[in-house]
């Protein structure tokens, strides 16, 4: 972290998980924990669904609301989609954007996500753009150029200005709900290779502003570890942001 030049950003990602009863109390836990300590920007990242009971809970709290996905058109014939100015109208702040599972699962394309990302831009919200590679990519020496091209699909074409309101994730996918956490050493690594791909994009000032989390596995026996890398500022967080006391740790260990 370094937090001189750049936010610590925390963000819960709860999946599909838990249910819209579960608000009330996880929420009522998680201020009881953070309400008054504030280390770091604290995020939780719900199913679009329980947005608004999640933004009424934390209301009074400086822990913010974001969503898991979002459509990649402004509004119409889209069954089933959100779109990012009802999310934003909802008072949602972050999105995640490009999450592997999606990727993987849903055939987001990197087109898509340029896309999506540029949408929840236009509603004033911030993106947390996901990039990583699997293990077949990493074992075959070609997770950096990956990155590259995932950073440079979803990025090209955005000014510097944009640049203050995106946060990227680097998430490899093999240690993504595996219980296997890249070292510190292989986090700060692929983090600093990302500022210095952002670096070559948008310039020095740019880079050194722009929040990188690392996200795979983190849980609070690890997190301490991987925050302390210089180019690690903040985590996306799992299965262990289920649990308000284990996800309080991992914010308790963005301290300095
Ligand atoms: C994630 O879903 O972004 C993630 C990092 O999950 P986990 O912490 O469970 O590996």
């Amino acid at each position: 972290m370094n937090t001189k030049y750049r936010k610590t950003i925390v963000a819960g990602n709860w999946k599909m998980n838990l249910l819209p009863s579960d608000v009330k109390n996880y929420s009522a836990a998680l201020m009881k924990l953070y309400g008054k300590n504030h280390f770091c920007e604290a995020v939780v990242c719900v199913p679009a669904l329980m947005a608004i009971p999640m933004l009424r809970a934390l209301r009074g709290s400086k822990i913010a609301v974001g969503v898991q996905d979002v459509s990649a058109e402004d509004s119409g014939a889209y069954t089933g989609e959100i779109s990012a100015a009802m999310l934003a109208d909802a008072g949602v702040k972050y999105v995640i954007v490009g999450h592997s599972e999606r990727r993987r699962m849903h055939g987001e394309t990197n087109a898509m996500i340029a896309k999506k990302l540029r949408q929840v831009l236009a509603a004033g919200m911030t993106p947390i753009l996901c990039v990583g590679e699997t293990l077949e990519e990493r074992d075959g020496e070609l997770a950096e150029d990956v990155v590259r091209l995932q950073l440079r699909s979803a990025l090209y074409g955005l000014t510097g200005l944009d640049m203050r309101h995106v946060v990227i994730a680097y998430e490899p996918v093999w240690a993504i709900g595996t219980g296997r956490t890249a070292t510190p050493a292989e986090a700060q690594q692929m983090c600093e290779g990302i500022r210095a791909a952002v670096r070559k994009l948008f310039g020095a000032r740019v880079a050194r502003a722009v929040t990188i989390q690392y996200g795979g596995s983190m849980n609070p026996a690890n997190a301490a570890q991987l925050l302390s890398q210089p180019d690690v500022d903040g985590g996306l967080i799992g299965g262990a942001s289920l649990d308000p006391e284990k996800f309080y740790q991992i914010l308790e260990a963005a301290k300095e």
